[in-house]
């Protein structure tokens, strides 16, 4: 059933990250403190601190969860930097946004025979991997292979290139120390953004990943809800464990968030006759939703398209109501992902600054996911010296 296991990885495709640029010395809750303590003139002016998470780092520029790409990004003064985390082989946790090395390392390379076949495709799985062998690779930008040539093509063209430098898969206690150390250096206190990635899929190689990721936290001095921390998962019934069981036993309390998928994403499988089939998000769209969310979670992390509506326009903005239904449950919303690239400007924006303006201000929402950090920063920047 190895092969079963491992269904959700063809389904798995790059899904999501956000972006940003900037040369603001101020933070965003610098910013919205600052805009909050002025008088109110013509413009609504929201209270809210609106919060800018660097999206695996500032990883517009730098390849995603490098070491580099968040020092970057703190150096940008984000409010939190995210960290996706995978389990190796010898239960080491790593941050890597997928289960499989291959999108962003030479692992097909340096171990050619070590992958696993998923229906006809190769997938090298940082679970068969021990931490050791995953330090000898190279990491870089994402990429995917061209079936006709073979070559290795960027998922974005003009972002960093592909095997410059040199970089390496970080383990999450090295990125925390480095986080902790700048926040030191830096007489800053940045936040983490951990994201539990497919629990199920470690739960059935016996790995409790979200156990290991809480006594990481815990060890590293993140145990109540007013450290800097959020945690976030896609899968609700682990999200709820990790709020009903796992932090109670751990003697801990953090804030969670809910990540919304949609359900053809496959980024939450359940066995179901012998099979995988996709966990249903649908329940997640429909009134009263957000009453069993806060049951155990306090925010919620939805794909742009869930809060605006995609018939808007630029004159017409239409949003869903998701985040007004979350409001009144008191969750917290942090949409991905925003990006400065062209082709993922939507089409009722007029660029990236009005996107970070309509999903900030218009939507409400109360933070953003974005690949570049430093551009969304001067966008709400703007926003709140205009007039
Ligand atoms: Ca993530």
């Amino acid at each position: 059933m190895k092969s079963n296991s491992i269904t959700f990885l063809l389904l798995l495709a790059g899904t999501m990250s956000l972006s940003g640029c900037a040369n603001s010395s101020f933070t965003a809750n610098q910013i919205n403190n600052q805009v909050a303590s002025m008088p109110s003139q013509s413009k609504t002016i929201t209270t809210n601190k609106k919060i800018v998470i660097a999206h695996r780092g500032a990883s517009g520029y730098l390849p995603e969860h490098s070491l580099a790409s968040k020092a970057m990004a703190h150096a940008m003064n984000v409010d939190y930097i995210e960290q996706d985390v995978v389990m190796t082989k010898d239960n080491q946790l790593v941050v890597l946004h997928d289960p499989y090395l291959d999108r962003v390392t030479n692992v097909a390379q340096l171990f050619p025979h070590r992958s696993r076949q998923v229906f006809g495709s190769k997938r090298w799985l940082a679970i068969d991997f021990t931490l050791a062998e995953i330090k000898q690779l190279e990491m870089t930008e994402g990429f995917s292979i061209d079936p006709n040539t073979g070559k290795k093509v960027p998922n974005y063209a003009n972002r960093f290139p592909l095997f410059k430098s040199s970089f390496k898969v970080p383990t999450l206690g090295e990125e925390i120390e480095l986080i902790q150390g700048l926040n030191h250096s830096r007489n800053m206190n940045i936040g983490l953004y951990v994201e539990i990635k497919a629990p199920w899929f470690h739960l059935m190689e016996k790995k409790d990943i979200s156990l290991a990721v809480l006594k990481v936290l815990k060890d590293y001095g993140y145990s109540k809800k007013s450290d800097k921390v959020f945690v976030q998962c896609f899968d609700p019934d682990e999200t709820k464990r990790i709020h009903d069981k796992l932090l109670p036993k751990l003697d801990m309390d953090l804030q969670l968030v809910q990540l919304i998928a949609e359900t053809s994403w496959g980024e939450t499988m359940r066995m179901k006759d012998g099979k995988l089939v996709p966990y249903q998000y649908d329940w997640m769209k429909e009134v009263g939703a957000m009453e069993k969310i806060k049951k155990f979670a306090d925010g919620i992390g939805p794909w742009v398209p869930m809060i605006i509506d995609n018939e808007s326009s630029k004159d017409n903005i239409m949003l869903t109501g998701l985040v007004e239904q979350a409001h009144r449950n008191q969750l917290v919303v942090h949409p991905f992902t925003l990006r400065m690239e062209k082709s993922q400007i939507p089409h009722y924006a007029k660029d990236f600054e009005d996107l970070v303006t309509i999903v900030l201000y218009k939507a409400n929402a109360d933070g953003i996911f974005t690949d570049f950090p430093d551009h969304a920063i001067k966008s709400i920047t703007n926003y709140h010296h205009q007039d």
